[in-house]
């Protein structure tokens, strides 16, 4: 093998229809393109660190290696993190005379901790091994850095955001961007119907170590540990799956998507969200599939990118609050009612029933998260790093940048916020979004036997049964948030 072959390092774009990264590479070495994933062990030490959410990584990994060997490539999986992991690979393959990779490949990621990651490995690879280090947009239709204020800055505020991403998107050179998707997705549909699939790629590790080196691939073993002690079970994953699962959204539930949206008891989202946070499918996929016109769901994607824009040129919003003059809020953080919020236990049934969601699935509707969120902060005035990093903990889909920004969004510290004085009232939100009780029942079961005009103040029902009294008062609450911001 003399040929020249390119190396694609896989992070958060698990997939090989569309990957731009992966196909420029496949591109330029004729199909010579192997991949690799390495285990991060500073990336697993997180704070946010989500066992269910791992779960679902490690699976999407799995299809993603079938997928791959399927095509003639292969996926190598390493225990350590990118620069022991690359350093030890390259090292070998060039103590051993083989023939070494001309390009690493990679979609930029915009999280502060994959960037100085990235900025370090390109180092690595350029310096160390004088490698050719090729990478791509993948994630966000439009960059970061592509979007500002006409005197440069960064927006702060959504609207005027979305309307310069939406000129943007309708430029030629975008739309061109979108297009280039179809080949990936008509693959991906065919996959979907069972048809066998032709081997693209012309080289796999194998092929590269020639039996003189041997690397441990050591998804099974990762895959196995986790799986002890976890309690939700997954949808399918990997790229395949998620374009099934979109499919099952257009058509009328996308028709119907402007009301039904906001209604937790029924399926009026397209739950996508478990997709975009690995990358087995991204934006400009889901634009090309649905042939999405400007609207409500379109609005929802911008939502994603323009929280990403904020986490790029304002990293300190993971650890701080957006506007600063809340720093200083003095948050009562009640241990017990933090419990209490946990398990949904709370006395408040649109409350709980979206915890026991969360903590029973790993997923819970956006109208839902609103409710909670608010509710943990304005009702019992603890902090919202407490409720992010929970939502962190259990979300399939959790995401830092979107994760962050609902948070800071509901806790009114945040860039484009809800104002500080207008706090949801649990009943109402209740009763405007499921009049007849069907989402509570479904998940707090202990009331469903009340009609549609007890379910949602059950302490009023002479039938509450085994269901938990309000920890907190809200209309006592509310007021008291209001002083907590006013101080600060
Ligand atoms: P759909 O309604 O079908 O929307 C399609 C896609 O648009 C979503 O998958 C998502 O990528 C994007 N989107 C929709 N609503 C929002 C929004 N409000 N903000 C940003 N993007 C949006 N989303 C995450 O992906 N990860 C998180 O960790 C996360 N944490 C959140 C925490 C709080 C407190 C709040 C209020 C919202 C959070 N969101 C998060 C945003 C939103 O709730 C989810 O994206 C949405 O519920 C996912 O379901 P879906 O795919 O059916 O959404």
């Amino acid at each position: 093998m003399t040929k020249s072959y390119g190396v694609h390092w896989f992070r958060r774009d698990l997939r090989v229809a569309g990957n731009p990264g992966l196909q420029a590479s496949w591109k330029k070495h004729e199909g010579r393109v192997v991949g690799v994933f390495c285990f991060d062990k500073k990336f697993l030490a997180r704070p946010d660190f989500s066992q269910n959410r791992f779960a679902f990584f490690l699976e999407t990994l799995v299809a993603l290696k079938a997928e791959m060997q399927a095509l003639g490539s292969d996926l190598l999986v390493l225990d350590t993190g990118p620069h022991e992991s690359f350093t030890e690979l390259l090292g070998a393959i060039k103590s051993h005379d083989l023939p070494m990779p001309t390009t690493f490949s990679f979609n930029r990621d915009y999280e502060p901790f994959a960037r100085a990651r990235d900025h370090e490995i390109e180092r690595l690879l350029r310096g160390q091994f004088g490698l050719e280090v090729e990478h791509e947009r993948d994630h966000l239709l439009l960059e970061p850095h592509e979007i500002s204020k006409p005197d440069h800055s960064p927006y702060q505020v959504y609207t005027p955001f979305s309307k310069v991403w939406m000129k943007k998107f309708e430029t030629e050179e975008v739309q061109a961007r979108v297009k280039t998707q179809n080949k990936g997705l008509s693959y991906l549909k065919s996959c979907i119907e069972g048809e066998k699939v032709e081997r693209k790629f012309k080289l796999s590790w194998s092929d590269i170590f020639k039996n003189k080196i041997e690397f441990k691939d050591v998804l099974e073993t990762y895959r196995k540990k986790n799986q002890t002690g976890l309690k939700i079970s997954l949808p399918p994953a990997g790229s395949v799956n998620a374009l099934k699962h979109l499919s099952q959204f257009k058509g009328d539930r996308l028709a119907h998507y402007d009301t039904a949206r906001d209604i937790p008891g029924i399926p009026g989202t397209s739950q996508v969200s478990i997709f975009l946070k690995n990358g087995s499918l991204t934006t400009s996929q889901i634009i090309a599939y649905l042939s999405l016109k400007p609207g409500k769901y379109l609005n929802e994607l911008i939502w994603r990118e323009f929280y990403y824009h904020i986490l790029h040129h304002f990293p300190s919003v993971e650890t701080e609050t957006f506007q600063r003059k809340y720093a200083k809020i003095k948050w009562e953080n009640d241990e017990k009612l933090f419990s209490a919020w946990c398990a949904g236990k709370t006395g408040y049934p649109l409350v709980d029933a979206g915890m026991r969601q969360l903590n029973e699935t790993g997923w819970m509707h956006n109208r839902v998260r609103m409710v909670v969120a608010s509710f943990l902060m304005k009702d019992c005035l603890i902090d919202y790093r407490w409720g992010e990093k929970y939502f962190m903990e259990k979300l399939l889909d959790g995401d830092l940048a979107p994760n962050n920004g609902g948070w800071q969004w509901a806790a009114s510290t945040g860039c484009d916020a809800q104002p500080y004085f207008r706090i949801f009232n649990p009943v109402s939100q209740s009763e405007r979004f499921d009049p007849a009780g069907d989402y509570i029942r479904k998940w707090v079961p202990e009331l469903a036997h009340l009609s549609a005009k007890e379910i949602h103040k059950p302490w009023e029902s002479s039938r509450l049964g085994q269901y938990v009294k309000p920890i907190v008062e809200h209309s006592v609450q509310s007021k008291r948030a209001i002083a907590l911001f006013k101080s600060a």
